[in-house]
């Protein structure tokens, strides 16, 4: 019987600055850059499969992952942005190169697919989209202000229409964001992408489907020209994907984005 060698390794926080983390077998232990005292602790699983810690202190929220190294073991302790962490899901690379919500490309490259309209969804019923849960975002590419509809094209679901005040609109609009709302299918097996986006554009026909979120999309004109792209995410619950997207989204922009009514 051997007991487990405690090892000194690097922490390396956003920023450039780093610090110390004890390690034993495949846990690590650490001070968070916020200064409290109790250790943050964490663990690595091989093969390429670093759990993340988040710093319980209130609006500390830091994150880090245990980087592993030969023999399995940590090699040091990262801090990730929550950016980094949701596009890249378990793999938890970081990429500090620029903004993901800046362009199509961007969010292609963070693992999203599809980017097909609105309208050719509504035709095919969503024949495209993966059965899988995940999250999927509605994109608009155009440079052009904004058109608020009076009355909105969405299905009256219980007899309720989904029209909102224009003011409503305007104020909820998120100049220069490319990404208008951020949905999830999931975690129950018979919520996937396609059944989700397929109720969503039903409702963007008219259809009375209960799919209140993402309604505003549907009070702007020419919204059967705006994307929709999707990410499955096999090995993470939706719900945490979608809250980190969300989260990055009003980092950036301060505000959730256009079509998102809640946390
Ligand atoms: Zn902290």
């Amino acid at each position: 019987m051997s007991a487990l060698k405690l090892r000194i390794i690097p922490v390396n926080f956003e920023g450039g600055e780093s610090g110390q983390a004890r390690s034993e077998g495949n846990n690590a232990a650490w001070i968070c850059r916020c200064g409290e005292s109790i250790p943050l602790l964490g663990r690595c699983f091989p093969p390429n499969n670093p759990s993340e810690t988040v710093c319980p202190v209130p609006k500390c929220g830091r994150r880090y992952i245990v980087q592993l190294g030969p023999g399995n073991r940590p090699y040091s302790v990262k801090e990730i942005s929550p950016r980094s962490c949701a596009l890249a899901e378990m793999n938890c690379v970081v990429s500090r190169s620029g903004d993901f919500f800046e362009n199509i490309d961007m969010i292609r490259q963070s693992g999203f697919d599809g980017f097909v309209t609105i309208s050719s969804l509504q035709k095919s019923n969503c024949r495209e989209v993966p059965s899988d849960p995940g999250v999927y975002l509605v994109v608009r590419t155009e440079a052009a202000p904004p058109e608020f509809l009076n009355e909105s094209i969405g299905g009256h679901f219980k007899g309720k229409t989904p029209t909102v005040l224009v003011s409503v609109l305007e104020s909820k609009w998120v100049d220069d964001a490319v990404v208008l709302y951020i949905g999830k299918a999931g975690p129950d097996e018979n919520r996937t992408l396609k059944t989700r986006l397929n109720e969503y554009m039903q409702f963007g026909q008219g259809t009375p489907i209960g799919h209140s979120g993402g309604r505003f999309i549907w009070q702007l004109g020419g919204s059967g020209n705006l994307l929709v792209c999707w990410k499955p995410t096999p090995n993470t619950d939706p719900r945490t994907v979608e809250k980190d997207l969300i989260q990055q989204f009003q980092a950036v922009y301060k505000k959730l984005p256009f079509a998102n009514i809640y946390h």
